[in-house]
């Protein structure tokens, strides 16, 4: 199994990339298919946005409109539940433990907790968990969630120096990531939510706008995926690319 790789750096805005250099992220751009004007979901909050890119359905639906996790009460099955029943190996590495919820006791093969998702060091070293893990564990689908720039940004700003310096770290810290694996390494990267000022969480365009690429395309590369694109997509896309059925709750669509 080709190995896929979903990378999450919170708080991500989409004009970020644009705003500073982040040559990993342009690579896959280059070679994939992408849009700059992806939206989340409300409320723009990490928790209930990565629950809903698990689930591919509303936190109306799953139930989870804080950061804190409580079970569902009509349960959705989540991307790494689906995966593991369709006998794919998982890899979780990230650095904040409100995420340890995303999927069900059994659907794991490999999980990596640290707890630093305060520094450009938090986010290089569980980057560097995952480059180590990925391969030697012969895990399928992969997860890997960089914190920093988020946490940066309550701290000096959406958009601040500061905060360019975290995502171009976050950056590299992908780039370490691929350099462990082989080129033909499939890979979705996107953000929870954006921000502005020093929070997140309304609807307004710079929470709610976050970017999405997939590459490598698999017809023809550099396409732009158009503003239409949300977060309940992800699950149903990494599904279609993996050849696994989608759950029938899931309420995105596989836009490859
Ligand atoms: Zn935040």
């Amino acid at each position: 199994m080709q190995t896929t790789l979903l990378c999450v750096i919170d708080g991500l805005r989409a004009d970020a990339l644009a705003a500073t250099e982040t040559p990993t992220i342009a690579g896959l751009m280059a070679r994939g298919r992408s849009t700059l004007c992806a939206r989340t979901v409300m409320p723009s909050v990490t928790l209930p946005c990565h629950m809903s890119l698990f689930h591919s359905v509303e936190p109306g639906r799953h139930g989870i409109v804080t950061n804190l996790w409580t079970p569902q009460v009509r349960p959705v099955p989540g991307l790494f539940d689906v995966a593991h029943a369709a006998g794919l190996r998982t890899g979780a590495y990230y650095n904040w433990e409100e995420l340890r919820d995303l999927w069900r006791p059994g659907a794991l093969e490999v999980g990596i907790f640290w707890r630093d998702c305060r520094s450009l060091a938090g986010d290089q070293r569980i980057a560097a968990e995952a480059a180590r893990s990925i391969g030697r564990d012969q895990i399928d689908l992969a997860f890997l969630y960089l914190g920093y720039p988020d946490e940066c940004a309550h701290r000096h700003g959406w958009m601040s120096e500061a905060y360019l310096e975290a995502v171009r770290n976050a950056d590299a810290a992908l780039g370490v990531v691929l350099a462990a694996l082989p080129p033909e390494v499939r890979v979705v990267l996107t953000a929870d939510h954006g921000g502005h000022e020093r929070s997140h969480g309304s609807d307004a365009p710079e929470d709610m706008t976050i970017p999405l690429v997939i590459a490598p395309a698999a017809d023809g590369a550099g396409g732009d995926l158009g503003c239409g694109v949300t977060i309940l997509d992800v699950a149903p896309t990494i599904a279609g690319m993996m050849g696994f059925p989608p759950a029938s709750d899931w309420e995105g669509r596989a836009l490859l």
